[in-house]
């Protein structure tokens, strides 16, 4: 809608005319840093055979002109006239081929590392760093004693010192390449670690406990608590990949309990040990992540797994988001032939690290 009929360019060519960083093209769409907002990614999206963009970011949207007029704030009227004049036709033919140079910045992706090789990538990482008196503070104000945190092997995220840390690592003989969160400064060619929002680094950890990916707790939020370690859209950086996070799960095991995220599922591990609803955890980043899951159910499958306690956030019962990963959840796991206990309680605790503090460590 609203495309006026003689406009003399496309989206694409105004794009290059403005010099918005294209960061992504994938031949029908471009991923763009956004003008328009603190955009330190590509959230603006621009969907080049309709000519409309929009920035998941900021929200900010519309079509050709709209793009014109925000970016050199103008009227709508403005735009058209300016467009016209300088794709000039008043004949209303389009001049093509004339977008030489997009300004793509190179982002050559690594491909992601073995599971071995960022285990020892991520312990190594993990073990020269320390967790903060505010973080621990915060750890134990959800319940855990100081013996769990040292246990856990939390962290917080570094701010300073980045280079001694990746340095460190090269001398330990750690690989970078492909680890998600490190990536090559493109100007010096140094390796550095991309920190995205100071936080708790929490260690997402396969069966056989190696450290898959790193979750990082966010000190303050914005869209999400949460955000995965990751370098993606860096100069040789790698997207995260998260694993189902196993705690507690053992060979042998009946029963496991199925929950989001890696925290919520090391919290409610340690709040029922030595109950009578002591059991081994499985969290998986993020609801829903059905990838992830049916990964899970494969390994819980061959592990000899054969009951399923879905302990999904009790907000499920407001949130329709929620509520379908849930149904999905269940209904897959019978799928894969496990039995799949959904369990429920009451809306005052959400999660069932919650739950599980209130009734095993309130005194
Ligand atoms: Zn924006």
């Amino acid at each position: 809608m609203g495309r006026i009929p003689d406009l003399p360019c496309d989206i694409e060519q105004v794009v290059d005319l403005l010099g918005i960083e294209v960061i992504r093209d994938t031949g029908t769409q471009l991923h763009c840093r956004c003008p328009f907002c603190a955009d330190r990614k590509a959230h603006l999206n621009v969907k080049i055979r309709d000519n409309v963009f929009r920035c998941n970011r900021c929200g900010k949207g519309g079509g050709i002109l709209h793009l014109y007029a925000e970016f050199c704030d103008v009227s709508l009227h403005t735009a058209y006239e300016e467009l016209c004049k300088v794709f000039g036709s008043e004949s209303g033919e389009k001049p093509r081929e004339c977008s030489p140079k997009r300004r793509v910045i190179e982002t050559v992706e690594l491909p992601i590392a073995s599971a071995e090789v960022r285990d020892n990538t991520y312990s190594n990482l993990l073990s020269l760093l320390s967790l903060c008196p505010t973080h621990q503070a915060s750890l134990r104000e959800r319940g855990l004693t100081q013996d769990e945190i040292e246990q856990l092997g939390y962290r917080t995220t570094p701010t300073t010192r980045l280079k001694r840390i990746v340095t460190e690592l090269l001398e330990r003989g750690c690989v970078l390449d492909g680890v998600p969160g490190f990536y090559c400064q493109k100007e010096t060619g140094q390796w550095t670690l991309d920190i995205r929002g100071s936080g708790i680094m929490i260690p997402d950890r396969n069966f056989d406990g190696q450290i898959e990916a790193i979750q990082v707790r966010l000190d303050r939020v914005y869209n999400q608590k949460f955000y995965n370690l990751t370098s993606v859209d860096k100069y040789y950086g790698t997207p995260a990949r998260c694993c189902p996070h196993y705690v507690g799960v053992q060979e042998g095991d009946e029963v496991v309990c199925v929950t989001e995220g890696v925290m919520k599922a090391d919290l409610a591990y340690h709040f029922a040990l030595g109950s009578q609803y002591e059991c081994g955890f499985a969290g998986l980043t993020g609801v829903p992540s059905y990838s992830q899951y049916e990964r899970l159910l494969q390994e819980l499958s061959e592990l000899g797994v054969q009951r399923l306690n879905i302990m999904i956030d009790s907000d499920y019962q407001d949130n329709d988001k929620v509520r379908t990963a849930r149904d999905r959840y269940i209904e897959l796991g019978a799928e894969a032939g496990f039995e799949v206990a959904p369990i429920t309680w009451s809306r005052r605790q959400k999660g069932i690290d919650d739950l599980y503090k209130h009734l095993f460590r309130s005194k």
